[in-house]
């Protein structure tokens, strides 16, 4: 067994420091330790499902946050129709429930050939095997004018929590006739969808509230994945309120005046009152800077494993990696993160593994009682996550399917967060 040292404890705070020492006092031998980085949907149910798989191995989660506020359904939160505390989730059931050491402090390092993370406080943790699921951070450099402390001002609101609170404090005091502009970015980018769903959502709360005012979208792309579903919904739930711009026809946008409120592309600028720029993405932090990307700005992983190529004994979940067919989901995430943790738990005690089966299902909400969803299946082919089977639902169905559908993403919703968390609250 590996003894804290005075300088590892130390480093350690509250209730950190009381739930490592006493469960390292309770166990007699020593269990193979597995480390987790990022405790959002994908490290969450890594975290998870190898505590309840492997019950012979230790499970350490390192995540800064103490209480975690799901993207998923944010744009309910900006719509007015869900408070932002019933998309928070703590991490009291990982560690009560399923005896997961969770520490609230940044990872800041990895040392492959000591297998060690260092914490912000100085602490270092050795492991057996690490998974890392930061999520993505924002190319804040791509769009002349957006910067980190613009974003301050114009939010992305693609992280939920403080900017999601910002832009929806901008929606309400907008005035009745002014313009919403969402700045899309290329792909890739987490849930595909959301942009789009987020037009749509917040056309909904102008229609009751300020029924003159508009939405401009100014897109990176010419064309995106279900736009015969939202083009015909715009069409029936606001008529005349959205505006969809394409790349071929702005030139793209160029620079944001975040003092004069503008958005210039290569052909027009465009004012509005409230402006949400959500910036091009890539690998978060930790892992770019830890070697884990590659010049993709993504972490290229072994589709069956999810150990990273680059570095043995690394493993990466989520947005994070580069995940072939699969979008940057939490569905998706967490779909990987199951895969990733029974191959662990057969790595460390040699439980048996089999193929990985993965999936993805997108709720995506058009208005507030309709929604539809689009469920692909996945199988590591060669070194890719190819897609096999594609279910989406289609224009014109009926009013009544939609609004079923819309019912299974709020059953998901519960269902889903207390798979990842261990509880529903
Ligand atoms: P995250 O959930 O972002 O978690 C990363 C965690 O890592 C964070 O908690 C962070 O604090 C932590 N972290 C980062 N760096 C460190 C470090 N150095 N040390 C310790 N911890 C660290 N997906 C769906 O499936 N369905 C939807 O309907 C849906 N809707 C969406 C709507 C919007 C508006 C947006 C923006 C996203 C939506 N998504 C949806 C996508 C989904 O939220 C993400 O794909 C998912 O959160 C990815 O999980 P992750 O674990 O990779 O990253």
């Amino acid at each position: 067994m590996r003894r804290w040292t005075r300088r590892e404890l130390g480093g350690l705070t509250g209730a950190a420091l009381l739930a490592v020492t006493s469960f390292r006092l309770a166990r007699g031998q020593a269990r193979p330790r597995v480390i987790v980085v990022g405790g959002g949907v994908g490290g969450a149910t890594v975290a998870r499902y190898v505590a309840m798989t492997g019950n012979n191995i230790e499970v350490v989660l390192i995540e800064p946050k103490t209480r975690y506020t799901t993207c998923f359904f944010s744009n309910l939160y900006l719509a007015g129709l869900r408070s932002l505390e019933s998309l928070s989730h703590g991490y009291e059931a990982l560690a009560g429930r399923h005896g997961i050491t969770v520490i609230h402090e940044a990872a800041v390092s990895i040392d492959p050939a000591a297998k060690a993370v260092g914490l912000a406080t100085g602490t270092r943790l050795h492991y057996e095997r690490l998974v890392l699921s930061p999520g993505i951070a924002f190319k804040f450099d791509a769009i002349e004018g957006y910067d980190k402390a613009a974003s301050e001002v114009l939010p992305h609101a693609w992280t939920a929590g403080p900017q999601s609170e910002l832009l929806r404090r901008q929606l309400e005091s907008m005035e009745d006739g002014g313009v919403f502009a969402i700045v899309i970015p290329p792909d890739p980018i987490r849930c595909p969808p959301a942009p789009y769903e987020r037009a749509s959502l917040v056309a909904a709360y102008f229609k009751q509230h300020k029924p003159k005012a508009r939405v401009l979208i100014l897109d990176a792309k010419d064309t995106f994945k279900q736009q015969d579903l939202f083009e015909e919904a715009w069409q029936r739930y606001y008529p005349g309120m959205i505006e969809w711009l394409p790349a071929q026809f702005t030139g793209g946008v160029k620079s944001i005046d975040v003092k004069g409120r503008a958005i210039r592309t290569a052909g027009d600028t465009f004012k509005a009152a409230v402006i949400n720029v959500i910036p091009a993405h890539m690998a978060g932090d930790l892992a770019r800077q830890t070697g884990l990307a590659d010049k993709t700005g993504w972490c290229p992983i072994d589709p069956a494993t999810f150990e990273s190529t680059m570095q043995k004994d690394i493993h990466l979940v989520g947005d994070a990696i580069a995940s072939g067919d699969m979008p940057k989901s939490a569905f998706s995430a967490n779909s990987q993160a199951k895969a990733c943790a029974f191959a662990i738990a057969a790595a460390l005690t040699g439980a048996p593994r089999g193929p990985p089966h993965l999936f993805n299902t997108c709720f995506t909400f058009l208005a507030p009682e309709d929604a539809y969803s689009n469920a692909i299946v996945y199988r590591p082919q060669a070194d890719k996550l190819k897609a096999l089977h594609t279910f989406v639902n289609q224009v014109n169905e009926g009013p009544e399917i939609r609004q079923r559908v819309a019912r299974e993403a709020r059953d998901w919703y519960r269902a889903f967060t207390a798979d990842v968390f261990g509880s529903s609250g």
